[in-house]
């Protein structure tokens, strides 16, 4: 990544860039913020199961989100011969 630094080495040929950075988006009272991470590559490593569970965990609501529309756009009588209801969703995502 090149900054916007004039005589800085990531402007130098051959530039050296800067980063690894990573973006951390999420929402906070309900605006997008990004927030750029300055990490180490010994910290990026050391880290990485914390993201893979954050974004496991992203995942899994996105799915119980999923289910839980379906639930309620099919029709009552429809829900309950196919024995569908939010109870047994919750259940089996836990
Ligand atoms: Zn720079």
């Amino acid at each position: 990544m090149r900054c916007g630094k004039t005589n800085c080495r990531c402007k130098a040929e051959p530039p050296v860039l800067h980063g690894p950075y990573l973006h951390w988006t999420r929402t906070l009272a309900g605006k997008t913020v990004t927030r750029t991470l300055t990490l180490t590559q010994e910290q990026a490593s050391r880290y990485q199961p914390w993201f893979d569970n954050a974004r496991r965990l992203r995942e899994l609501i996105t799915e119980l989100e999923g289910r839980s529309l379906r639930v309620f756009s099919t029709p009552r009588a429809d829900r309950q011969r196919a024995e569908i209801s939010p109870g047994r969703c919750a259940e089996r995502q836990i």
